[in-house]
């Protein structure tokens, strides 16, 4: 029998028992930000769960307006606060079940505002898609050239920007910025803005400077994930990526969905990740499994659409780097992480060209537009072009899934 909750979920929903991940909300009657789990359509306060003495102990982290000190507790307190929650929305005998209390904590989903889940201190973004990487290089550099020659050898990253990480909902105003389409530099609002389908993970405990973290242990450190929207001003990082990769073109905005789907959650949709020829240096080896399979669906809609289009289809199991070396390689060199920290896969392209995660790739650069109803097309996004990333693992009769990143793409301002 699969665990079941006394809560009504929808089989299809992203958010059974078996998932629970954590996000930050507030509500009209509390504007007080704290900390809360999702289950089907409701939201669990588990600030005020800790007040009514509803765990084991008394956390007082639930109360906080970020999931920081709560991830900075460690794997041991987060699969102890799981299990507690568990059997609070699963045991015959719950409190939960009790009217008065079951009002007190849990919140109706329509009733709440969601709010960035982490205090992000350091954001780098990855390049760990194979196949994304070698479509952007063929596009760049040439079908010889695609691959650089260190890619197959180590998780290509950069550090990103973590003050304009936005959640799920918040528009995204055009960026403007130097281009140089024939050699002559213009100041213009970029007219090649794309999305990039990611997955975010945070940092639960870091490690101390000058003390790598081995791959073994990698796993231990990693408190959950998000999907992410990596937005791209592709002529913008088409004339300033070289030599330090892209500044401007990535810095203006990152979406990510509210719900921290935990590392707990995901554990039975672990899969063998692609085999890696030829075999990375040893403190980059693994035999465990390490890939996650994760659906990732990216929809666009229109101003004038009436509902959102399928336009990309990916799965993160194409991802030739794993989270663990990626991670595992960001601090070889005793580079501290910090709780809240948030590394990007990088976009998520599978093997065919409806599986691909950016606009970049889909319409080839602008060379096979994107068809829309009612005649429209794109090349790039355009202006009042909403973005929607859906994510979820299938379970047998049950999903663990991520909800929704979304983000409207406003004017360039004047
Ligand atoms: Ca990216």
């Amino acid at each position: 029998m699969p665990l079941k909750s006394f809560i009504e979920v929808h089989p299809e929903s992203d958010f059974p028992i078996q998932n629970l991940p954590y996000g930050i909300f507030s509500t009209q009657a509390n504007p007080h930000a704290r900390v809360g789990v999702r289950i089907g359509e409701w939201v669990v306060d588990l600030a005020m769960l800790d007040e009514e003495k509803m765990f084991e102990k008394q956390y007082g982290f639930f109360a906080d307006s970020t999931l920081n000190q709560f991830m900075s507790a460690g794997r041991e307190v987060w699969r102890e606060v799981r299990q507690s929650l568990i059997g609070l929305l699963s045991s015959d005998n719950s409190p939960l079940k009790n009217e008065a209390l079951h009002s007190r904590v849990m919140v109706p989903v329509e009733e709440v505002q969601m709010h960035l889940p982490v205090a992000i201190g350091d954001y780098t973004d990855f390049y760990a898609s194979r196949e994304h990487a070698t479509n952007v290089g063929i596009m760049f550099r040439g079908k010889e050239n695609a691959l650089m020659p260190n890619w197959l050898h180590l998780p290509v990253g950069y550090h990103g920007r973590a003050s304009s990480i936005v959640p799920s909902g918040a528009d995204v105003i055009r960026p403007r910025g130097q281009v140089a389409a024939n050699g002559v530099p213009e100041f213009i609002a970029s007219r090649s803005l794309d999305f990039e389908l990611e997955l975010g993970f945070f940092i639960g405990t870091g490690n101390n400077l000058g003390e790598p973290i081995s791959i073994e242990n990698a796993y231990e450190h990693i408190f959950g994930m998000v999907l992410l929207n990596d937005w791209s001003a592709r002529d913008i990082q088409a004339w300033e990526y070289q030599p330090l990769g892209p500044f401007l073109a990535k810095n203006f905005a990152t979406s990510i969905s509210p719900w921290v789907v935990t590392m707990d959650a995901l554990e039975p949709f672990r899969v063998d990740a692609p085999k890696q020829e030829p075999a990375p240096l040893s403190y980059l080896t693994v035999d465990s499994a390490n890939g996650l399979d994760i659906n990732l669906e990216v929809t666009l809609q229109s101003a004038t659409m009436s509902a959102p289009q399928i336009i990309s289809r990916s799965n993160m199991k194409h991802l030739y780097w794993s989270m663990e070396q990626m991670l595992a390689h960001h601090t070889v060199t005793g580079c501290n992480m910090r709780t809240g920290d948030m590394c990007g896969t990088g976009t998520i392209s599978g093997p065919t060209e409806d599986s691909y995660g950016s606009m970049l790739e889909l319409t080839w650069r602008g060379e096979k537009p994107i068809a829309l109803p009612d005649g429209e097309t794109r090349k790039f996004l355009q202006d009042g072009d909403t973005v929607i990333m859906k994510g979820y693992c299938q379970g047998d009769g049950y999903r663990v899934g991520f909800g929704e990143v979304t983000g409207k793409v406003l004017p360039a301002l004047k």
